[in-house]
């Protein structure tokens, strides 16, 4: 991610930002994920949405998650000094108690994956959404998934160069059906199984070069990703469109 760049550098975090600022996003992310994204009250979406105070702190409610929810401003300036309850919501604040389920499970497989991976004795790491998000901020990126993951965990530099940089970005490719042999409805044997699509050492999916000598119709040069044809010819569908019915040779 340091690949050597005439950009520019981005500029210096912020420094000595408090421990609680990086709390603040992990909650804010959790808030989001267990009230869906919306405001808890009018469940606009797509709106800012700020951490909001079922029972408000002036009347002693307390800064934990079971008295947390999210809400737009709108909503947040029209409840005023009232609770939840009062503003017309008593039941945020059975939800705000209630663990967040899917959550716990995620994280219970997740520290399951972390035990096996340190057990290989590689250096690991793990961080977690809200952190990687504040990475991001501090250091006043751009949100997209490239620099998202370079952004992920507490060993993220405190500078990088993102200038010039272009992200090498990878697609999985769906292998075969791992089904042997296809069967009709009624459960019996039907056809045969699917013929492999490997021809000349290339399969389906492939990143290719395609060089068509001249003399052709489609002579010229394409890059893409291949698609194997039943025909033993090949199609390459390259950024622009796709080339069909190029011999494997
Ligand atoms: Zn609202």
């Amino acid at each position: 991610m340091t690949a050597p760049t005439h950009g520019r550098e981005n500029p210096s975090p912020r420094k000595g930002s408090p421990q609680g600022e990086l709390a603040g996003y992990e909650i804010r992310e959790y808030l989001l994920e267990k009230f869906g994204r919306k405001c808890a009250y009018c469940t606009a979406t797509n709106v800012p949405l700020q951490i909001e105070h079922l029972v408000p702190k002036g009347r002693h409610g307390s800064n934990r998650v079971s008295n947390l929810t999210i809400a737009c401003k709108p909503c947040h300036d029209a409840k005023g000094t009232r609770t939840a309850a009062e503003f017309g919501h008593p039941e945020l604040q059975a939800q705000a108690r209630a663990p967040l389920r899917d959550a716990a499970a995620v994280n219970a497989t997740r520290w399951a994956l972390s035990r096996r991976l340190l057990a290989t004795g590689l250096p690991l790491e793990t961080g977690t959404g809200g952190r990687t998000k504040w990475n991001r901020t501090t250091r006043e990126l751009p949100k997209t998934h490239w620099l998202d993951a370079v952004c992920v965990g507490a060993s993220t530099p405190e500078r990088f160069r993102v200038g010039g940089v272009i992200a090498w970005l990878i697609t999985a490719m769906r292998r075969h059906r791992r089904q042997m042999g296809r069967t009709s409805a009624a459960g019996f044997p039907d056809k045969k199984a699917k013929a492999t699509s490997v021809v000349g050492g290339l399969r389906t999916g492939d990143l290719v070069r395609a060089v068509v000598p001249t003399g052709s119709v489609k002579a010229g040069v394409y890059i893409g990703r291949l698609a194997i044809r039943a025909t033993g010819a090949c199609n390459v569908k390259t950024p622009q469109r796709p080339i069909e019915g190029i011999h494997v040779r």
